[in-house]
């Protein structure tokens, strides 16, 4: 049988106000437990909330950023549960009107070919406390400090048909709002989370399967892991004769499973009512061209430029636009340098820094080279006073904390040998000193070339263009 998977996310985002949404509350990360939870925060009895006219206006940049209809009045409804980290015991959020719906965003799979999710809707609600487990023992604390830190729902359409396709598009959303710098993304902190909905059906059948929801996945790798394991036990469900139950699932990163945390409750559970604290949101027409026009460079555009200022491939262009710092970064290094081409530097920021940032776990804005020595580095390479290999060396002095890419070249006396004088003498020594490896290259046997090369370099100790050793070594071996 061929199944086809289907996949829709509710990524929670973080918007990153100040404060709270309903309250002056602040909503920084890492503050003592309950030092950041007012009194609107915990539910107490006759306060009123007042809604954060920023977390409105970064709801409406996410909604043009994808194309989505801004609705000129939204409301909030109480979405009401009881939970230990939901004193007032509702939630706010927005349901039947919703601040912005119906768009989509282009997505570039791992093929290359574009793909466009539709986006169903994004709702401003409240995010909820804490429930703490780990650290006392037999009892569970409870941080409210979270409580009502504002968080933008973004639902897509059940468009996705893999893990793979999911990472992918929880990617972009990623860098999205993170461009539009309505979120710091930070994953660790739980800023940017993911459910997925994941159901799968026999190929050609047109009615959707029953679906299961994998709950709160704070990695893009747990996101993709968790659907691939998910899609294999509701496989071999259906496959035994067996039926899948709509439900919550758990994912279980240790065993790499995902198990039934609840069933799934229905709309009707929640008792949605619109908030008779709050007043309809009512957006002019001036303010969302305002918000429009304000916009900045968003990845799709800036992908395109990359291609077409800079002559990278779409797949550089895509590498390089996929985070804002990142692209920042190469823009500065390509302003600062004089002659290197933007193909060399793109290569550099993708491999050598790219590598020692992995290595160090460092975000790009703290890379131990400024732009401005990566740019000189390879204005180095491309005027011949450093070999690549060279250059890797003087990328590394920088990096452990020496000061300037020509005071290393000074210190180290790296500079390249381009006299051709000099190599020639190098070159001559060599052959003189195998005179049997001479023989084989007479005899017909090119790869010795590879021989003399290394050799050469070794003399030189890793200064000598390599280009031009190649050349000399060739003519004077058919001399
Ligand atoms: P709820 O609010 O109850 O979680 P929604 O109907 O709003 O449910 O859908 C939530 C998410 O589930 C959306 O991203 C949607 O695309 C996705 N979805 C809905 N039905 C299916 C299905 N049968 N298989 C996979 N995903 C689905
Ligand atoms: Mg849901």
């Amino acid at each position: 049988m061929v199944w086809e998977v289907v996949i829709g996310l509710e990524i929670h985002t973080q918007l990153a106000t100040e404060s709270k949404i309903f309250s002056g509350a602040s909503t920084r990360y890492g503050a003592p437990p309950n030092s950041q939870a007012c009194l609107v925060d915990l539910g107490y009895p006759g306060v009123l909330p007042v809604l954060n006219e920023k977390a409105v206006e970064m709801a409406i940049k996410f909604g043009l950023a994808t194309g989505c209809e801004i609705a000129q009045r939204s409301v909030f409804a109480r979405k009401n549960y009881f939970y230990p980290d939901l004193p007032k015991g509702y939630q706010i959020s927005q349901y039947e009107l919703p601040i912005v719906h119906g768009g989509h965003l282009d997505i570039v799979l791992e093929s290359g070919d574009v793909k466009t999710i539709g986006i169903t809707r994004a709702h401003l609600e409240e995010d909820a406390g804490k429930s703490l487990h780990e650290d006392f023992d037999n009892q569970s604390g409870i941080d409210l400090n979270r409580a009502g830190t504002p968080l933008l729902e973004i639902v897509s359409e059940p468009d996705l048909r893999s893990a793979a396709e999911a990472g992918v598009y929880m990617r972009k959303v990623h860098s999205l709002v993170r461009y539009l710098g309505i979120s710091d993304g930070n994953m660790q902190e739980g800023s940017f989370r993911c459910d997925a909905n994941v159901s799968v059906r026999q190929k050609g059948e047109p009615k959707l399967g029953t679906r299961t929801e994998l709950k709160n996945l704070n990695s893009f790798r747990f996101v993709e892991k968790a659907i691939e394991i998910e899609i294999e036990r509701q496989i071999d469900v259906i496959e035994d004769g067996g039926k899948i139950v709509q439900e919550t699932r758990l994912y279980d990163s240790d065993k790499n499973e995902t198990r039934s945390m609840r069933g799934k409750e229905e709309a009707n559970d929640y008792r949605y009512f619109p908030d008779p604290d709050l007043l309809p949101v009512v957006v002019s027409d001036k303010a969302i061209e305002k918000l429009r026009s304000d916009l900045p460079e968003l990845p799709d555009a800036k992908r395109s430029r990359f291609e077409s200022d800079f002559g990278l491939s779409s797949y550089d262009a895509g590498v390089l636009t996929a985070q804002l710092d990142t692209a920042n970064y190469f823009e500065a290094t390509v302003a600062a340098a004089g002659d290197a081409p933007p193909k060399l530097i793109a290569n550099w920021v993708q491999g050598e820094l790219a590598a020692a940032l992995n290595q160090d776990n460092l975000d790009i804005t703290d890379a131990k080279i400024p732009a401005a020595e990566l740019a000189l580095l390879t204005d180095r390479i491309q005027d011949g006073t450093l070999s690549g290999k060279l250059a890797k060396e003087v990328f590394e002095a920088i990096w452990d904390g020496e000061d300037s890419v020509d005071a290393v070249i000074e210190a180290r006396g790296l500079k390249q040998i381009s006299d051709s004088g000099a190599i020639e003498k190098l070159v001559s020594d060599v052959l003189e000193q195998n005179p049997e490896q001479v023989q084989q290259f007479k005899d017909g046997n090119e790869k010795v070339i590879g021989f003399f090369v290394g050799r050469v370099m070794q003399a030189s100790q890793g200064k000598a263009n390599p280009k031009q050793v190649n050349q000399i070594l060739r003519e004077k071996l058919n001399e």
